[in-house]
């Protein structure tokens, strides 16, 4: 169980899930809104100056460009959304992940144990 404070509202608010930063759906919808919001602002130049540079990175699944987050310095080239995505739907249909799927989940700190818990069983 984590204790967390709401990144919205600023309600303390209890968690099994590590990631989850936000008290509500209300909040969590707000606060997806805000991190686009500042995606856009911060990653907008960069991103023009990349793809001048032709180093633009478009997601392997989704096709739309990521937005580095330049302090993690990821090499990632796919959106984390779009690759829990496509485990959770592979899951949902039965079948079992690929091994370069459990790597992608594991690459962002995910077991495929803990992201089932999190992503397939709701919340
Ligand atoms: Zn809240
Ligand atoms: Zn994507």
């Amino acid at each position: 169980m984590y204790k967390k404070k709401c990144k919205i509202c600023d309600k303390e608010f209890e968690t099994n899930y590590r990631r989850k930063s936000c008290c509500s759906e209300k909040c969590a919808e707000i606060n997806k809104r805000e991190i686009t919001r500042q995606w856009n602002k911060l990653h907008a130049a960069d991103y023009r100056r990349a793809k001048r540079k032709g180093m633009s990175v478009i997601c392997r699944i989704c096709g739309e460009p990521i937005y580095r987050d330049i302090n993690k310095r990821s090499t990632a080239t796919m959106h984390d959304e779009c690759v829990f995505r496509q485990c959770a739907e592979v899951l949902t249909k039965g079948k079992r992940l690929t091994t370069a799927q459990i790597q992608r989940l594991y690459a962002r700190g995910y077991t495929q144990k803990e992201f089932v818990e999190e992503y397939m069983n709701g919340e």
